[in-house]
């Protein structure tokens, strides 16, 4: 490799094969692109079968799939949420729409994602303070990484706090031994939900899935996703829906990326083990969270820098200069509490997520990526750091 060679090598980006085509193909020769067609049904019965849950919905992304979930456990106004502040914002949002609050719980050190103490003495505070409990908890499992959630479960439990998942980055991670041992992460809580938008571990162009194990409750996110219109041709509805649904195009590129998803989770797997036994041992690199609790699925391989062990080399400078080198990378979430739509929210800690913000920075990792380029990677890394 000489010193002025420039790639190109994205961050994440989808790899569109297998049926893809022919799937596709077969909604336009159907004509069944729309709201009609067999690919939804299909895509949720086999998505169903994968997380090995009662049943799915598909939404039209992760977003509204949260919004329903919101619903569900029946949160609205004046109510209170807690949820992760260290995730995209797209977990939080939903809590607004719905008309309620969040109050953020900080990341533990060992996932990065919700800290089970601090739910826990959420928990308790808000009901000394309010009387009753928060309505719901929405647990995000970052990156890929599935959050610690036994203690949690055990909190929403005891309190009667539905617990949601927001399992939109963590699609085939599953928990190690105990009670939880094989489950996939978004089959825990009451509900979870994923998203297959653009740069998630598979995509159907954008859209969401909601799994939930209560009938009654599926039937529901079914009805809020198409307009809550009631059968029969009349246009009667019972009450105020949401143009929500899937497509069947999108379902039908969905269909086909499940078909190859235990492929892309080992390549994910793989790509992480490169970059590990590349960083380990390395002064001011930590590598990502790996929890003895669980598989996770590896969706974006995120490391984090101590500037002060790195020739001061910050997540900042080594997102330019890697880009000057052609890689793409980019920096973790800032937390949400420091967000101006949430600066006045209640936060229980809060410098754990505001060091993975100032040190966290993603590495390629696209199904795709190949070792040669990968080596490009950490070859060039190892460099910037050693040069300083
Ligand atoms: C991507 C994402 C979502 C939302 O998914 P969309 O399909 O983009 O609406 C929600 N939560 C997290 C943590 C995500 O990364």
């Amino acid at each position: 490799m000489t010193v002025l060679e420039k790639r190109n090598v994205p961050l994440c980006v989808p790899e569109l094969a297998g049926n893809a085509m022919n799937y596709l193909r077969e909604c336009v020769d159907t004509n069944f692109v729309s709201s009609v067609g067999p690919f939804v049904d299909r895509f949720e019965r086999d998505f169903a079968a994968y997380v090995k849950t009662g049943r799915a919905v598909a939404a039209s992304n992760g977003t509204s799939a949260l919004h329903i979930a919101m619903m569900l456990a029946g949160v609205g106004a004046g109510d209170e949420v807690l949820t992760s502040t260290f995730t995209f914002i797209a977990t939080v949002n939903p809590i607004a729409y719905a008309g309620a609050k969040p109050v953020f719980i900080d990341s533990e050190t060992e996932t990065w994602n919700a800290d089970p103490a601090l739910a826990e003495e959420a928990v308790k505070e808000r009901v000394k303070k309010n009387g009753k409990p928060p309505k719901a908890l929405v647990l995000a499992h970052i990156l890929g990484c599935p959050a610690n959630i036994e203690p949690i479960k055990r909190v929403c439990d005891e309190y009667g706090v539905v617990l949601i998942e927001d399992a939109a980055e963590a699609l085939g991670a599953t928990y190690i031994g105990g009670d939880l041992d094989g489950l996939h992460v978004g089959t825990i809580g009451e509900i979870g939900i994923y998203s297959f938008n653009g740069n998630k571990i598979i995509t159907s162009g954008g859209g969401g899935m909601l799994v939930c194990r209560d009938e009654k409750k599926i039937v529901r996110a079914k009805h809020l996703t198409t307009q809550a219109k009631l059968p029969g041709v009349e246009y009667s509805h019972d009450e105020i829906g949401y143009n929500y649904r899937l497509t069947n195009l999108a379902a039908a590129l969905g269909a086909s990326q499940l078909e190859l998803l235990p492929e892309f989770l080992k390549k994910k797997a793989a790509i992480t083990r490169r970059y590990n036994d590349a960083f380990s041992g390395m002064e001011g690199i930590t590598l990502p969270p790996r929890p003895s609790f669980a598989n996770p699925s590896n969706w974006l391989y995120t490391m984090l820098l101590n500037p002060s062990k790195t020739n001061g080399i910050d997540r900042r400078v080594m997102h330019e200069r890697l880009k000057e080198r052609g890689i793409e990378t980019r920096p973790t979430w800032k937390p949400i509490h420091l967000q101006p739509m949430y600066k006045e929210c209640e936060l229980f800690g809060g410098s754990t997520s505001e060091t993975i913000f100032d040190r966290g920075l993603s590495l390629p990792c696209s199904v795709g990526l190949t070792d040669d380029d990968q080596d490009y990677v950490i070859e060039t890394v190892k460099s910037i750091i050693e040069e300083g």
